[in-house]
């Protein structure tokens, strides 16, 4: 290994770190250093704005574009239906209000932790609160509860219709965010100051890549079983002299999850990256 491929490897990281985000209007650029605003109007050509990254504050908020009561009803007619399913004969008026309360935290506690929580935390706690509810059952008001679904549901499908019917808010929730919202980005840093509001999904890569720096790239690993079996297959890193069993689609050299770009899903080195990013139409040449 040379210093002339170090100092080329070095150049190629770092134009690989160098973006562009397509955001409606805008384009916006990153590189380690700046952050620089392109519009793309008449009236902001020309006019661009350039933050310097290391102190720039980046948000982004949702916005949604439709009224968001038109949602709340569309859960409130949602909620009516499920409640229909706890009404039971024979108890007092007490007991059917803690019971359509019951009912209410069941449908809506796994949307609550949808929207609070990460997902991975959200999947968690989902699971926990399934398993004490149902473990629960033989308990008051559970049980009078559980007992009312099971008559109009049968025996045995009650644990499905309620993880089924407190999951399809969830679905509804996703749906709805994916149609609806607009995204609103800020980009600030002292006086200087950029905020916009796009339905571009860039908003969201931008600011992901802005807040995770956008060196690294991670690309699905070989279980470490199937790389001792093929090692003798195995090429060393044109840049690093990794073993790997990855090889560029353009030029054929071996080149390591590190050293991999995707271009319209097809893994190339570091050089083919940097040449070809951001021309490529319908195929590698
Ligand atoms: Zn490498
Ligand atoms: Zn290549």
């Amino acid at each position: 290994m040379g210093g002339t491929v170090d100092e080329h490897l070095e150049w190629l990281e770092l134009q690989r770190s160098k973006r562009t985000f397509n955001i409606g209007d805008y384009n916006v650029r990153a590189t380690p250093d700046f952050i620089t605003v392109r519009g793309k109007t008449s009236e902001t050509w020309g006019r661009d704005l350039e933050l310097d990254r290391s102190r720039a504050k980046v948000s982004i908020s949702t916005e949604s574009r439709t009224p968001l009561f038109i949602f709340y009803l569309i859960y409130i007619a949602y909620a009516t239906g499920f409640l229909m399913f706890f009404i039971t004969t024979g108890i007092t008026v007490a007991t059917q209000v803690t019971i359509f309360a019951l009912a209410l935290l069941l449908m809506f506690a796994p949307l609550a932790f949808d929207v609070l929580l990460s997902t991975r935390q959200f999947l968690i706690l989902t699971a926990i609160f399934y398993v004490a509810v149902f473990s629960a059952a033989g308990y008051e008001p559970l049980a009078t509860a559980f007992k009312a679904v099971e008559q109009s549901v049968g025996k045995g499908y009650v644990e499905a219709f309620i993880i089924f019917a407190s999951i399809l808010p969830l679905l509804m929730r996703r749906m709805i965010s994916q149609m609806m919202i607009s995204y609103r980005l800020k980009l600030e840093e002292g006086p200087s100051k950029f905020e916009v509001l796009t339905d571009s999904p860039g908003a969201v890569e931008l600011v992901n890549y802005l807040r995770e720096g956008g060196t690294k790239r991670s690309f699905y690993k070989f279980p470490l079983f199937f790389l001792t079996l093929s090692r003798r297959k195995m090429k060393p890193c044109f840049y690093c002299s990794t073993p790997t069993l990855t090889e560029c689609k353009r030029c054929n050299r071996p080149t390591c999850a590190e050293h991999t770009g995707m271009l319209r899903g097809f893994k190339v080195c570091l050089d083919c990256f940097i040449e070809r990013r951001g021309k490529i139409r319908r195929n590698l040449r």
